[in-house]
């Protein structure tokens, strides 16, 4: 398929990578030009702009930008890609924002002909590389489909979740949900150490009891639990703490607009702005436990 590709960060550039490596012909355009000259080696043609690649001769945009605002000023901007782009041409935007703007720029897009879906992931940076990302989707089914094969490009799970914005819908639940399980994780870790039990026998209790959870069995948070996991390694390499408390702004601004309460979202999120400020939003998010106790390195 001839498609186009803008925001070749730390996500997007794999991602394009795995397209090209799939036979796909790519068009590609980023603020960077660093980021556009390494696609290009990789066989990828350059559009000087977002009107100059959305003109150009592509059946799919997909893009992969930071934040609701950058979305909104490719898409929605007096020269971006719904004043420039040919009716028929579809439309995937995977970052995560909001779902209230993935429904906005969706609707926007629709009105002048072009069908879009929003298609948020998870994974990370290494799942982008490895082409094993899940994609969370949200549009019509007829989209899904047509959007599925070039996805599985880029992931293994790909996963519609009913109509536009209810890709982004899954993503925030799912994160809330994940900073929730992390943070109770680490309180209990710390409160069962600090008895007197060993941070080992205490996780292979709970991992085989009902407090057993992704971030006790999969990620736990106390050092020397796990090998191959952030806590084993100075809390270095994961999902950062600032990506975390973006995510838990979606949630918390989601559920202010739908007026849901999110008790324990709002809390974590209080929790992580706390950590990030103390100067560790680079950390992975699981080094939340320091907060609990400083003597942990
Ligand atoms: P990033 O900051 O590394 O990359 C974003 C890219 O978009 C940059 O190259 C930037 O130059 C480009 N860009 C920004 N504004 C632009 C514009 N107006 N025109 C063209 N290019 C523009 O971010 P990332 O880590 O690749 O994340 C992208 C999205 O994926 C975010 O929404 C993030 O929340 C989500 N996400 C990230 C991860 C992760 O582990 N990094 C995991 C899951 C989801």
């Amino acid at each position: 398929m001839k498609i186009g590709f803008i925001g070749l960060g730390n996500m997007g550039g794999p991602m394009a990578r795995n397209l090209l490596k799939a036979g796909h012909q790519l068009t590609v355009s980023d603020l960077s030009q660093s980021a556009v000259a390494g696609l290009v080696e990789a066989g990828a043609s350059a559009a000087a702009s977002i009107a100059e690649l959305a003109r150009s001769d592509v059946e799919m945009i997909i893009t992969m930008l930071p934040a609701a605002p950058h979305v909104k000023s490719v898409y929605l901007g007096e020269d971006g890609l719904l004043a420039n782009v040919a009716p028929q041409v579809r439309l995937i935007d995977s970052s995560t924002i909001d779902p209230m703007s993935a429904r906005e720029v969706a609707a926007a897009a629709e009105k002048q002909g072009n069908r879009m879906v929003d298609a948020p992931v998870s994974g990370g940076t290494g799942g982008a590389t490895a082409g094993t990302l899940t994609f969370m989707v949200g549009g019509d089914k007829a989209d899904f489909d047509v959007a599925l094969p070039v996805l599985q490009a880029m992931g293994k799970n790909i996963v519609h979740c009913g109509p536009s914005g209810n890709g982004q819908v899954a993503k925030v639940a799912n994160n809330m949900l994940l900073a929730i399980t992390m943070i109770g994780t680490a309180e209990a870790m710390n409160l069962g150490v600090s008895l007197g039990m060993d941070p080992a026998v205490l996780a292979g209790i709970i991992n085989t009891s009902s407090g057993r959870n992704w971030s006790s069995d999969t990620y736990n948070p106390y050092p020397g639990v796990m090998d191959n996991v952030p806590a084993s390694r100075g809390y270095t390499g994961g999902f950062g703490t600032d990506l975390m408390l973006k995510d838990l702004g979606l949630a918390t601004e989601a559920a202010k607009q739908a007026r849901q309460p999110v008790i324990l979202g709002g809390l974590a999120q209080q929790l992580y702005q706390t950590f990030s400020s103390q100067g560790n939003g680079a950390l992975d998010f699981s080094a939340i436990i320091k907060l609990y106790n400083g003597a942990i390195k």
